[in-house]
């Protein structure tokens, strides 16, 4: 029976195992099927405090994970597939073995969105990719393509232009959510050309196993026409990773935790904890100061216990 088990190793969970090990909690954390969250699929974050020059993202999480074990907390790989919240102690299920805990801390985060193209699931890893930084290398020379319209869309058509010979951007509106900054880079981009109001249809080539080329579509007039592509890469956002716990916790329309003030959630001892309750700000920053939040109150709420 552990006292704390957080699941989810990005900066949230990192981070919550921190303040989890130095409250003598020892902390369990289940790392789950992408260990280091997003920060592990970035490069250079500029914008966590601290460091003026930036920070590698994984070296961040990393070191995050290494402060969290100096204190004693606890790293199992896997994944939690289903669990059982409807009494304590909780029963999670990792990967077919199940484990008690008194506390539980969710900070699983969230995944890649894709298309939703048949042609799009079956080229992923053949030219289809959600991960810029960890298969931009394969497109030196080639021809790419991004589709998105916010900032991530933005930052990963700026990186990919580093390796491919041509980077063109889609986005189904004429307006960006993209902060104005970002946008200005990739306008300033000689490499960048910009489809707005356009949208993807289809991804050839299945029959050949490999991405050769789209079919675009202008919203706006219903025109077709096709393109050459040999690296598509998705940036349009993200889909929280609750699966494991719907119905045992409330949940809201997209599937992200409903937070019932602080870190609580509809069950108690469940603290939530990053991007799987924040829809808003998603950063680095605020799922740290996230972990750190949920770690207090799931200490506070055994303590409380105890008396
Ligand atoms: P996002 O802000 O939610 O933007 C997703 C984009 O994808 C939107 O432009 C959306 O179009 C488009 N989209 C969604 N579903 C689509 C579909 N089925 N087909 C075509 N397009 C679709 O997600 P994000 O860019 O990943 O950013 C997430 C958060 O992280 C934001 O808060 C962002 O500011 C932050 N972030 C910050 C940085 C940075 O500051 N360095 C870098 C990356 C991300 P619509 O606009 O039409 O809805």
């Amino acid at each position: 029976m552990r006292n704390v088990v957080i699941v989810g190793s990005g900066c949230a969970g990192n981070t919550a195992a921190i303040y989890a090990a130095r409250a003598s909690l020892t902390p369990l954390v289940v790392a789950g099927h992408e260990p280091g969250g997003q920060l592990s699929l970035t490069t250079l974050v500029e914008n966590f405090p601290g460091f003026p020059d930036g920070v590698n993202g994984p070296d961040l999480v990393e070191n995050i994970k290494k402060q969290s074990q100096n204190f004693g907390a606890e790293y199992v790989l896997g994944s939690v597939v289903g669990a059982d919240l409807s009494k304590r102690p909780f029963r999670l299920n990792v990967d077919g073995e199940w484990i008690e805990t008194r506390a539980l801390i969710i900070a699983t985060g969230a995944s890649a969105r894709w298309l939703g193209l048949p042609s799009e699931q079956k080229l992923i890893g053949h030219g289809v990719s959600s991960c810029a930084t960890c298969d931009g290398f394969f497109y030196r020379g080639k021809k790419i393509m991004v589709i998105g319209g916010g900032d991530s869309a933005m930052e990963e058509a700026n990186f990919l232009t580093k390796f491919g010979s041509e980077v063109v951007l889609v986005h189904r509106r004429d307006q960006f959510r993209a902060s104005r900054i970002m946008i200005d880079r990739v306008r300033a981009n000689p490499k960048i050309t910009l489809l707005t109001n356009t949208v993807v249809d289809e991804i050839f080539d299945v029959s050949k196993g490999v991405v050769t080329g789209v079919r675009l579509r202008d919203v706006l007039s219903g025109d077709t026409w096709e393109r050459e592509v040999d690296g598509f890469f998705l940036a349009i956002g993200h889909v929280p990773n609750t699966a494991a716990f719907k119905g045992q916790i409330e949940l809201d329309q997209d599937g992200y935790i409903v937070s019932k003030g602080g870190a609580t959630t509809s069950v108690r001892g469940v603290f939530h904890a990053g991007d799987v309750q924040d829809r808003t700000y998603r950063q680095a920053i605020t799922a740290a100061g996230a972990g750190c939040m949920a770690a207090i109150e799931a200490e506070h709420f055994l303590a409380a216990e105890e008396h």
